[in-house]
């Protein structure tokens, strides 16, 4: 049986780290790069150049993996073939799609044109390079930065970056740039309740990110963009450097006559995270729409992807032996924003539905333990 993973991400790894070799089993991993990303802490890279990568060759030893380093171009689910960008054709009888998400734009004019977004190292770097930059004394352009989106990726970065500005602006005596952060919902991080949130935005005034909530991007230029209040008000803010946070869909790389696409282009899978249509295809993480026990979508985090990933590996030794399948059942333990350097919000999930609501350092604590609660399940 030949099985092919595409993606070593949250949910790609957490399948394969899965696997023990069986024989009649054949499994092979295509992801474009040979290491793992740290998604969740891209921030990091962007505002201080922190390394948020870690081979995978180590982490598939004893799993039977065979990983390719090739980056897939397209996904033919009527013809069971799967085409790489170097040339090659692969085929399967059991297909695992973890491809994640891509960055929505929401078509508006000048943005994908003119903002860098937050999904790939390179956009982190393209950041930091920024931040030096704007601290060379011989800079003599806009030096200030404008952050759309006011989600978990949008709310950590700008105050990853505002940490670093802070210490240049006393290393090198030069003034701090200004950060905003624009938003067009009502309110930051919708994901938290009222009194987290007011810690959160406690913290980016702390820092003097200018927060501007209920102002929808409408426009960006090279350098600048223009938003709009709902009664009509526009405000033109000039930058140096523009960051679209405010969006995500799943890449689109799947074709089928049948295949179904809900919100956001994720893809209808079952309750064991199978493509109805075709069964031989699990579609796992950000491509996926996983459902809860309400019957909504859920959250596209690392830490559903993970789960996903996991019980995938599980279904996958289960489809070898011949075993009925798991069914997937999403278990949200809580969720953590790092507000920069030690600071976070965030809750845990308490027997009985309750839940505990941190800030400050534990919460900072409890942000890592779950990084490392990451690593060792895939090591
Ligand atoms: C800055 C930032 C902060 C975040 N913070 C959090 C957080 O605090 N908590 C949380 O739960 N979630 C967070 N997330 C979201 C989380 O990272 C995603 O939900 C998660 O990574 C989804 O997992 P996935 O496996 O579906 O996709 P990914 O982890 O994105 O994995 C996709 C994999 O596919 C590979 N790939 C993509 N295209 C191709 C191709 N064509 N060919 C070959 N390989 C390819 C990629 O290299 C990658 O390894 C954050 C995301 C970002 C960007």
């Amino acid at each position: 049986m030949k099985t092919l993973i595409l993606g070593a991400g949250y949910a790609g790894l957490a399948v394969a780290t899965k696997l023990k070799p069986v024989s009649g089993m054949q499994v092979t991993m295509l992801e474009r790069y040979p290491y793992h990303v740290f998604w969740t802490r891209l921030h990091e890279a962007a505002a201080h150049n922190t390394k948020v990568t870690l081979p995978l060759a180590p982490l598939l030893k004893g799993t039977g993996v065979d990983m390719q380093n090739l980056t897939v171009e397209a996904v033919d689910l009527d013809k069971k073939e799967v085409t790489t960008r170097e040339g090659q054709t692969f085929t399967y009888d059991t297909l695992v799609v973890g491809l994640g998400s891509v960055t929505n734009f929401y078509r508006i004019p000048g943005l994908a044109e003119n903002a860098t977004e937050l999904k790939d190292l390179t956009d982190a770097e393209d950041i930091f390079s920024f931040v030096q930059r704007a601290y060379d004394a011989s800079y003599t352009g806009n030096r200030d930065i404008v952050v759309g989106g006011a989600g978990l990726t949008g709310v950590e970065l700008v105050t990853e970056l505002a940490q670093r500005n802070e210490i240049l602006s006393k290393e090198r005596g030069l003034p701090p740039f200004g950060i905003s952060l624009v938003e067009a919902g009502p309110k930051i991080l919708p994901v938290l309740d009222d009194a987290l949130r007011a810690k959160a935005q406690a913290t980016l005034d702390s820092y003097g990110i200018q927060t501007l909530v209920g102002h929808r991007l409408m426009q960006a230029t090279a350098d600048s963009v223009t938003v709009q209040t709902a009664d009509g008000e526009s405000r033109v803010i000039g930058a140096g450097k523009i960051i679209w946070t405010g969006g995500i869909q799943a890449r689109d790389i799947m074709r089928g006559e049948k295949l179904q696409k809900g919100p956001g282009n994720r893809v209808v899978v079952d309750a064991t995270l199978r493509v109805p249509e075709y069964p031989e295809v699990f579609v796992i993480g950000d491509m996926g729409l996983g459902l809860n026990q309400d019957g909504k979508p859920v959250p596209t985090t690392a830490q559903h992807a993970g789960q996903q990933g996991r019980l995938t590996g599980k279904n996958l030794m289960r489809l070898a032996m011949g075993e009925e399948l798991e069914v997937y059942e999403p278990n949200t333990l809580g969720e953590f924003i790092s507000l920069g350097g030690l600071m976070a919000v965030g809750w845990m999930k308490l027997p009985w539905n309750q839940k505990l609501a941190m800030t400050g350092g534990l919460a900072h604590v409890m942000k890592r333990a779950s990084e490392w609660r990451w690593r060792s399940s895939i090591s």
